[in-house]
């Protein structure tokens, strides 16, 4: 007797593979340099890597508490309050996830019932919009434009409705390279201060910002704060992104809503690299104080090193993207052109377009700069020649 497959009727029919393995899979068949998935080329400090085998020696193999060991979110209440000064409860307040991408889509599962408004900014990180409509949301999106992507504040009141639950921000922005201003958190409470809407705030490149002002945090706003989710990740600030260790911090009510979650979804995290990051972020918190200076040096050198190639590149004040127009270089569409670039010229980037719903017919690509000195100057040369 023959049994057709079973077939599943796709909840998420528009989804393919992301860019990020795509562009990451053509560098690799081409043996292009590899300026497109985010993540540097080099690695995490010694110290955090000894702590991990030494835990790891120690026995420390077991599970870790759901929420995460408790030194690592004692060590996260300190950071939290001498970098934006509100130290959230280790207890009930911070919950440490698996990577970023957990905490998103713990949050907003959460958060968002079938028919709530999601507000988020385009391009926008795509892990956002398939938890959305995983939870039956709705997504409202604002475009921003380059080049310098800042929010229509008028726009962002005429979309908020009885029905938005939750806005969905990143700071420093991925892949735009623009940072909020506390101008921006005041104009954010200001337009939802009478409504009843959430704030999921992530800034995974909350270490990598240049602006002058410094990061401006959900968590330094005393009101934005009492309902706001904020996301951080450890993959970048200690450069092992496939550690994948994140957190995030809630008042205690959305904190324990969004564990209910995370207790199916992962029910606890890596324990060694916890205990390992915990010893980290006491022993050196000169790490992540400097990682400004650390990638600073780093755009600096390449975006002097492009200074003469026909792309022009855009401001970049946080991550470790830098957005190149090529305009002058290329009719082609920006998802052909990174193909282009990556088979004819040797090195892979991202295109804009596809962190964008609506048609986005800039000519922009993301490259990223986490990258030794040498794969940054042999990237530019090539890029220098096209
Ligand atoms: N948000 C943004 C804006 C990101 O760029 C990334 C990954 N680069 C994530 C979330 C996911 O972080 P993680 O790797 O810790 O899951
Ligand atoms: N966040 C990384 C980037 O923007 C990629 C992460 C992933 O591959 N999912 O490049």
């Amino acid at each position: 007797m023959s049994h057709s497959p079973l077939i599943p009727e796709s909840k998420l029919p528009a989804l393919g593979t992301t860019i990020f393995t795509q562009m990451s899979a053509l560098a690799q068949q081409h043996n292009a340099i590899n300026l497109s998935q985010g993540f540097p080329d080099f690695d995490g400090p010694r110290y955090l890597q000894e702590r991990l085998a030494f835990h790891v020696s120690q026995g420390a193999n077991q599970y870790a508490p759901m929420t995460g060991v408790p030194a690592l979110r004692e060590a996260i209440a300190e950071k939290t309050e001498a970098l934006y000064g509100h130290r959230p409860d280790a207890n009930t307040d911070i919950t440490v996830t698996a990577g970023a991408t957990e905490a998103l889509y713990a949050a907003i599962t959460a958060l968002v019932r079938p028919g709530d408004e999601v507000i988020c900014f385009d391009p926008s990180y795509d892990s956002y919009a398939p938890a959305v409509t995983l939870s039956g949301g709705i997504l409202k999106r604002i475009s921003l434009q380059p080049p310098h992507f800042r929010v229509d504040w008028q726009a962002f009141a005429a979309l908020l409705s009885d029905k938005t639950r939750l806005v969905i921000l990143n700071t420093p922005h991925n892949p735009s390279a623009t940072v909020w201003r506390k101008s921006d958190f005041s104009a954010l409470w200001q337009a939802i201060e009478q409504h009843d809407v959430y704030v999921l705030s992530d800034e995974v490149y909350e270490h990598i910002c240049f602006d002058e002002e410094g990061h401006a945090s959900v968590l330094a706003h005393p009101q934005l704060r009492e309902r706001a989710i904020s996301v951080s990740s450890f993959g970048k600030t200690f450069h092992m992104t496939g550690w994948k260790v994140g957190y995030c911090v809630a008042p205690a009510a959305i904190s324990a809503e969004l564990r209910k979650v995370h207790q199916y979804l992962t029910f606890a995290v890596n324990t060694p690299a916890q205990l390992a990051i915990a010893d980290m972020l006491r022993a050196e918190p000169e790490h992540y104080r400097e990682l400004p200076e650390f990638y600073r040096a780093r755009r600096d050198r390449f975006v002097e090193a492009l200074s003469d190639s026909r792309f022009e590149i855009l401001p970049c004040e946080g991550t470790y993207f830098l957005l190149a127009d090529y305009s002058a270089i290329s009719d082609l569409d920006d998802v052909s052109f990174c193909q282009w670039l990556t088979k004819e010229v040797g090195v892979a980037a991202i295109p804009l377009s596809v962190f964008c719903a609506d048609a986005f017919p800039h000519k922009l690509i993301r490259l990223c700069f986490a990258k030794q000195e040498a794969t940054l100057d042999a990237a530019a040369e090539r890029l220098r020649k096209v």
